[in-house]
């Protein structure tokens, strides 16, 4: 194509070069045909061209030589003449030439100082011919000059030639006729030539330019939307983004389509991250998404709100205020979703906006509905919808950090205990250490009020550890009086277990409360078990097992873990969630789930406490499946350290303790 324009471009330069110079030549013919009818006149203005000259030169060469001396002299000053002429019009090109440059028709004056008629009439005639053979061979225009030397002559004899001067001029007038009428017609055809070559010129200049800037164009329009995709658009899911969903409601005929903003923020993906690998994350969340578009009315619009949140802009009201659509969801979200080989259950957390969604509001009221999500972080029967005070109870939150930082300073966290007992007999075997802030106003604050903060701050495991000192404490006093507590399972935080001098503190902590032979149980969340793979959560847990620790998954069946992947782990003991038990009664599911877990611990040979336990019959339920332990109110409440003392004492005296 390259080559192709450059090779047009320069045949058309070519056309035009030629087409500019025949103009100019033309152009100094016409003025030369002018000057030719002035200066038989006037020759002080002859602007006539050189090669109006050559062509009278041509002509003269061409006369037949003659046996006649004189014709032959005529014929050779004539030649001379027309020589000297032509040089100095070389030099001389487009100047006003004087009088004086025509001085060599003296010479013709000195030669024939007084000619016969004879030599005139010779001289005449030799000028009729050569216009003759100038016209007949098409040598261009006869020169003025040569016109001019027999009208000259003629002046000298008295006009004997002035017939023959009129009849040339006469014929010289229609040779400029047809020459002018020609040049004409030649100028029209090159004009004609010119525009179609300077057309053609254009065309071919334009139309490449134009392809050309048709493909940067084009390029331009693709980078242009690739920009405005990645913009707008979130690249894991192609679900518009804020800005994109901004720029959509924007665009909306009505002008507020939205009622509410309903934030899906997903909890646990750096869990289904360890269970999928990082790769297939994006899998995850194009699932997820697509279970998002099956929730609620097809008019609602989904978008990404952020890493691990999605954003449903709500049409009606049912979704954000009814309790029974909005467990629903939960229970649809939470469900299990495969994920190429593997199965995750996603955590969610809801949060709702305030009413009204604009494109100009919408980033205040996803704020709304992320304050929303995170001050209830425990609904689970409604979706907590913004209220203009949860902007202040951030700041709450923020004081309650501070708040518990002093309780550690002043030792305000202490353990409440919960006596487990043996699933056949009933008998006390061991407890679980519940924490409880106790305030110096005495004021006890229950777990739910205040762990979330100290888990999301980091504080917990400062507060675990102060636990674990009154636990060594509590021990050893209880064993000093005789009495024995069985096994004393704690809580450990993720965080904790990640603390690089984790089994130094411990074992520090029993020696310098010199009760190193304190049975202590570990437990842990299904989510903190998931992290297993993690180099510092498995060392943390075998430095654990060399104190004679057993590990207990706390909450089983509340995760998001698959049976299937917890099967694989390695723990001493499974503790059925409180939600199933309480549930047994009216839902033959959790009934189920209790049956299955039970089941699952003895295949696994795995101990199983079933927590939450407050009827006969749950118990007799369970002990008839053949768990191991029950943690419940049926039995005992959480206490603090007198309380469960004598209740030691009370079981110790009735031979229950074992
Ligand atoms: P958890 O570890 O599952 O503890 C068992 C919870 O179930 C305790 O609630 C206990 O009082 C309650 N419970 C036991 N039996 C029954 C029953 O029959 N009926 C009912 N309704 N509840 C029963 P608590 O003490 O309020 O603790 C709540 C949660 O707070 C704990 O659940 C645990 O997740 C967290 N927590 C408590 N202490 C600590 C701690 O020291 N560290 C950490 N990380 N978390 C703690
Ligand atoms: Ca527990
Ligand atoms: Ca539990």
């Amino acid at each position: 194509m390259t080559v192709a324009y450059i090779f047009a471009t320069v045949v058309l330069c070519g056309a035009l070069l030629f087409s500019y110079f025949t103009m100019k030549r033309i152009l100094i013919e016409q003025a030369s045909l002018y000057a030719f009818g002035t200066s038989t006149n006037e020759l002080s203005i002859t602007i006539r061209d050189t090669s109006l000259y050559s062509s009278d030169l041509k002509a003269a060469k061409e006369l037949p030589d003659s046996n006649s001396r004189l014709e032959e002299k005529i014929k050779i000053q004539m030649m001379t003449a027309l020589e000297r002429v032509s040089a100095l019009k070389k030099e001389t090109t487009a100047r006003l030439l004087s009088l004086q440059d025509y001085s060599y028709y003296k010479d013709f004056h000195n030669m024939f100082n007084s000619p016969p008629d004879s030599i005139w009439h010779k001289l005449d005639q030799y000028v009729n011919r050569l216009h003759e053979i100038i016209i007949d061979n098409n040598y261009g225009t006869p020169g003025a000059d040569l016109l001019w030397l027999p009208v000259e002559a003629t002046a000298a004899k008295n006009g004997t030639l002035g017939k023959s001067y009129s009849a040339a001029l006469e014929r010289l007038q229609m040779i400029i006729a047809e020459r002018s009428s020609h040049l004409d017609k030649t100028h029209k055809r090159l004009t004609f030539f010119s525009v179609i070559v300077v057309m053609l010129e254009l065309l071919l200049i334009f139309y490449p330019l134009k392809r050309q800037l048709g493909k940067v164009n084009t390029r331009l329009l693709s980078a242009h939307k690739k920009l405005y995709n990645q913009a707008n658009y979130d690249q894991q899911t192609g679900l518009p983004n804020t800005s994109g969903v901004i720029k959509q409601i924007h665009s909306q005929p009505s002008e507020q389509p939205y009622l509410y903003l309903l934030i899906v923020g997903i909890e646990n993906t750096d869990t289904i991250s360890r269970i999928v690998g990082p790769p297939s994350l994006d899998i995850f969340f194009t699932e997820f998404a697509n279970r998002l578009h099956s929730v609620d009315s097809s008019d609602n619009l989904l978008f990404r709100a952020g890493d691990n949140e999605f954003g449903i802009l709500l049409t009606h009201q049912t979704l954000s205020d009814d309790t029974a659509t909005v467990s629903s969801i939960q229970k649809v979200l939470g469900s299990k979703l495969p994920v190429n080989n593997s199965i995750v259950y996603p955590k969610v957390r809801l949060g709702c906006s305030g009413t009204k969604i604009t494109s100009e509001n919408l980033l205040d009221k996803l704020i709304d509905a992320r304050l929303a999500a995170q001050v209830y972080e425990a609904a689970e029967f409604r979706i907590p919808k913004y209220e203009s005070y949860m902007r202040s109870s951030i700041e709450d939150e923020n004081i309650l950090v501070e708040k518990l930082r002093n309780g550690l300073t002043n030792r305000e966290f202490v353990p409440y205990y919960q006596i487990k007992v043996d699933a056949n007999t009933g008998y006390a075997c061991g407890m679980e250490a519940l924490c409880r802030w106790v305030q110096t106003d005495g004021t006890i604050v229950p777990p739910f009020e205040f762990i979330p903060v100290a888990e999301k701050s980091g504080i917990i495991t400062e507060i675990t550890w102060q636990l674990l000192e009154q636990i060594a404490i509590d021990y050893k006093a209880w064993i000093s009086q005789g009495l024995n507590p069985g096994r004393i399972a704690f809580n450990a935080a993720e965080s904790m277990l990640r603390e690089i001098n984790f089994l130094n503190r411990i074992k520090t902590i029993l020696e310098s409360t010199e009760a190193s032979h304190c049975p202590l149980d570990l437990e842990i969340t299904e989510n903190v078990a998931l992290g297993l793979e993690s180099e510092a959560i498995t060392k943390a847990l075998s430095a654990a097992r060399t104190l004679g620790m057993e590990i207990a998954l706390d909450d089983f069946g509340t995760g998001y873990a698959s049976l299937s992947s917890i099967v694989g782990l390695d723990v001493d003991i499974i503790k059925v969630d409180k939600s199933f038990v309480s549930k047994m009664s009216t839902s033959s599911d959790s009934r189920t789930v209790v049956v299955t877990i039970i089941h699952l611990c003895q295949q696994l040979n795995k101990k199983c406490v079933v927590e939450g336990v407050e009827t006969r019959e749950e118990w007799e339920f369970c002990r008839d499946l053949g768990c191991t332990e029950i943690q419940g109110y049926y039995f005992h409440r959480p206490a603090p350290f007198l309380d469960v003392q004598e209740a030691l004492i009370s079981e110790q005296r009735l031979g229950k303790t074992g």
